[in-house]
């Protein structure tokens, strides 16, 4: 099979050209799908939920499908108008205006997100916190964010250190059997006294939406301000990069506590209309594949750090579940590796489309279209109304193949309007016009991207730039490789040199000359220069919760050098 160029070859596939859209491109036109284009009425709660459940046609269609090891349930679009009319009605009871903060700190459940819809109808900021987070993570981001509501659930209620928190002025117990003390509000008899009737807030499209804690790969968490027009885009790239059809069953693997599991867990597909399908409990390739195939899915959106682990699994696990109704995949977070393509090509006989952005960006920027041929380890190209580039650190263009900063002109619908609380941070993404990404790239001469690593992880070897992904992507081609992190380090000779931690699939034994035949392999497959003088096998690769390695933990821990905020560390 030619690797370098796959092409698009799935009938089910929309192949709209979105080559064609590229010219002449206006948002204006995206804007007229969107009833407050004629009603000048924005609430970005209404167009995800509301106007769904006012349509004869739609109000009974499923919108969530829930499935935790212990509860299954659906929720149509009219019942989760409703219950979220009667959350705005809770949060209004007890003050909460617009512009407030409200955090959730709580699981994946249908409460999440009745919970979530009403903080955007009575136009409060919504916060939304990874269950997982200990005291620390949520001490800071609650501090950070000044929230003055956050909603919970008892057991998660011991990691926020409530008297400590000046701003927190009322905490929303969701599932309590008894309540500690009677100054937390008690969701389930709220609930069931309010109102399914609410007349939301609207509000201006400028007017803040979320604000999402960044992961804290490189350093600390920074909170990340979005505003309502950030639907516009949301939509735009469910309709044209996930592709929706009315009768798509969809699942996005992402918590809501990370910019994946809100913009593409919650805005696209519920704005285009879709069934979507909400996982809860832990991962295990096993109980993965017996959600897409149980519920049907035809859509799936996932991460790298999930699909090395299905690679991992083995060819005769997939082929004990009925996947016949997938049609397409995708993947975000992190760089895909070429590995994983050749895998779902062999297993699923579909390709897997990578899409680029960041929290920062709130929606794609760089894809992999239905429509586009792809070139594995590349994460394809911007979307229409959008313009990207490697640039200098001046923000000056650069020719293509070269690598540099990773830029997109300043201005997309979706784009963050702040850093909370952090003018002088939010500045320092802005040069010449651009927004630099502080991820490092190149373009080649089709325009299609290539990522190389974060900016602080390329390394620079005997006067070589490698970048660590390209290193990672070839150990884990090794049929002993199950994942590897790869970080420069320093070497009076040759600068750098490029170390490479990696842990193995089961049945292999470490031994040096498994390690030699490992380098040997890179060195062959990839280039000489691009070996790693060391390898060391780990049982694990430290990655933040949100499935990112942190090449920099492995960098502190090899030097010696303090940490910095491990708040995001995955156990
Ligand atoms: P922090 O900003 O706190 O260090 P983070 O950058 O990991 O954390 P996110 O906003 O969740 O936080 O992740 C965005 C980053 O993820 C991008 O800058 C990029 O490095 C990486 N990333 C996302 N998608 C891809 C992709 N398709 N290919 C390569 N890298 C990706
Ligand atoms: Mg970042």
């Amino acid at each position: 099979m030619d690797m370098t160029k796959v092409q698009a070859r799935s009938g089910k596939h929309n192949l709209a050209d979105l080559e064609a859209m590229r010219e002449g491109f206006d948002w204006e036109e995206v804007k007229k799908d969107f009833s407050w284009y004629k009603t000048g009425k924005v609430n970005a709660a209404y167009e995800a939920i509301d106007r769904h459940a006012e349509n004869p046609d739609k109000k009974n269609q499923v919108a969530l499908l829930y499935s935790a090891p212990e509860r299954e349930e659906s929720v149509t679009f009219e019942q989760l108008s409703k219950q979220s009319n009667q959350t705005a009605n809770i949060f209004k009871k007890y003050g909460i205006q617009k512009g407030d903060r409200v955090f959730l700190f709580m699981p994946r459940s249908p409460e999440f997100y009745a919970n979530f819809f009403g903080i955007l109808k009575v136009g409060a900021i919504a916060g939304p916190l990874f269950e997982a987070f200990m005291e620390q993570a949520v001490r800071d981001r609650l501090e950070d964010s000044e929230a003055t509501m956050l909603i919970t659930t008892p057991e998660l209620l011991g990691r926020v250190p409530v008297d400590e928190l000046p701003h927190l002025q009322q905490i929303v117990l969701v599932g309590a059997e008894e309540l500690p003390e009677d100054d937390y509000i008690d969701f389930d008899t709220e609930i069931k006294e309010a109102s399914d009737e609410f007349d939301i807030e609207w509000v201006d499209r400028e007017d803040g939406m979320l604000i999402h804690y960044t992961s804290g790969s490189t350093g600390k968490p920074k909170g990340v301000y979005h505003v309502h027009n950030a639907m516009i885009q949301h939509y735009a790239t469910g309709k044209w990069v996930i592709d929706f059809k009315e009768d798509d069953v969809y699942w996005c693997t992402a918590d809501p506590g990370w910019v994946t599991g809100t913009s593409y867990g919650i805005f696209a597909p519920w704005l285009n209309g879709v069934t979507n399908v909400i996982r809860g409990g832990r991962f295990t390739p096993e109980s993965w594949y017996e959600t897409l195939d149980k519920f049907n899915v035809t859509i799936w959106y996932t991460a790298p750090t999930a699909l090395r682990k299905f690679v991992s699994a083995g060819d005769e696990l997939v082929k004990q579940y009925d996947l016949s109704s997938l049609r397409h995949v995708l993947s975000v977070g992190e760089p895909l590796n070429p590995e994983v393509i050749t895998w779902a090509l062999r297993v699923f006989d579909l390709r897997i489309h990578d899409t680029w952005w960041m929290t920062e960006t709130g929606a794609m920027l760089i894809v992999n279209l239905p429509s586009m041929e792809i070139r594995p380890g590349s994460m394809g190209r911007p979307i229409p109304g959008v313009e990207a580039a490697i640039v200098d650190n001046e923000g000056n263009e650069l020719p293509p193949n070269q690598m540099g900063n990773l830029a997109i002109k300043k201005g997309w619908p979706s784009m963050m309007r702040a850093i909370w609380k952090n003018p002088g941070k939010y500045e320092s993404y802005f040069i010449n016009g651009w927004y630099v990404s502080g991820d490092s790239a190149y373009m080649d001469e089709d325009g299609y991207f290539w990522f190389q690593g974060r900016l602080d992880d390329v390394i620079n070897t005997s006067g070589e730039r490698v970048g660590p992904f390209e290193v990672e992507s070839k150990l884990i081609e090794h049929e002993a490789v199950a994942e590897a992190g790869v970080i420069g380090k320093p070497d009076p000779e040759r600068g750098e040199i490029i170390k490479a931690f990696i842990t193995l699939n089961p049945g292999y034994e470490a031994s040096d000359s498994l390690l030699e035949e490992i380098r040997q392999f890179v060195k062959t497959g990839l280039s000489a220069h691009a070996a790693p003088r060391e390898i060391e096998i780990k049982d694990s690769i430290p990655k933040t919760r949100s499935g990112k390695i942190m090449r920099r933990l492995l960098k502190s821990w090899e030097l010696g050098l303090p940490t910095g905020d491990t708040s995001t560390l995955e156990e």
